[in-house]
């Protein structure tokens, strides 16, 4: 199956999501897929025009997943536009600055956020099947932790006194928006 993702972090957790259904997952940099423009204005629009778009190139079954960072008091942002706020250098950094000046901004009363996955699987036919998880959190700041990517270190799990950046990929895997998007897609397509 392709991933229709050219982020390193996206590729090792879902390979590990796969790997017990013996599913091999080939990443877009190996397939040479491109990178279409996110146009859409939803996870959904946009996780079905990457899967789509995979799917049409490499004339596999191919699995996109649009995800960000849903910060209530932020109205939703940065939601679709997670990747969009670290600019073209992936400055994290910065991009958790910028949630966390929102935040004060906003009278840092509710620091309460989600991250959300939406998953697409498109079939070269033209089939597409959807699922969705959320993983509900607060937002810590400073930031905590060196693992994970993007807007981990600064997110704690419901349930957690620690945050993605804190804990082992092996936790996270359980506990993600992504593990639950995958668990919804196996139940839906693989069992
Ligand atoms: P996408 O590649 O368009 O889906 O953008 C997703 C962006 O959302 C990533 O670049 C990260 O900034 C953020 N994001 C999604 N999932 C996670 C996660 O598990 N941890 C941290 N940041 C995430």
């Amino acid at each position: 199956m392709a991933l229709a993702s050219h982020n390193e972090g996206k590729l090792v957790e879902f390979s590990g999501l796969f790997a017990p259904l013996g599913i091999e997952i080939l990443s877009a940099r190996e397939l040479d897929l491109p990178e279409p423009e996110e146009t859409g204005e939803t996870f959904e629009a946009n996780s079905a025009l990457k899967a789509i778009a995979a799917a049409t190139a490499s004339n596999l079954p191919a699995m996109a997943d649009d995800s960000g960072l849903s910060v209530m008091a932020l109205g939703g942002n940065p939601g679709i536009y997670s990747a969009r706020w670290a600019g073209p250098e992936k400055d994290f950094a910065a991009a958790m600055r910028r949630v966390e000046h929102g935040l004060q901004e906003a009278g840092n009363t509710d620091r309460s956020a989600a991250f959300v996955c939406v998953l697409s699987l498109a079939w070269p036919d033209g089939h597409i099947e959807q699922t969705r998880g959320e993983c509900k959190g607060r937002l810590l700041w400073p930031p905590r932790g060196d693992g994970g990517f993007g807007y981990d270190p600064m997110f704690m799990p419901l349930g957690s006194t620690r945050t993605f950046g804190e804990i082992a990929l092996e936790e996270k895997k359980n506990l993600s928006h992504r593990a639950r998007a995958v668990a919804a897609m196996i139940a839906a397509c693989f069992s």
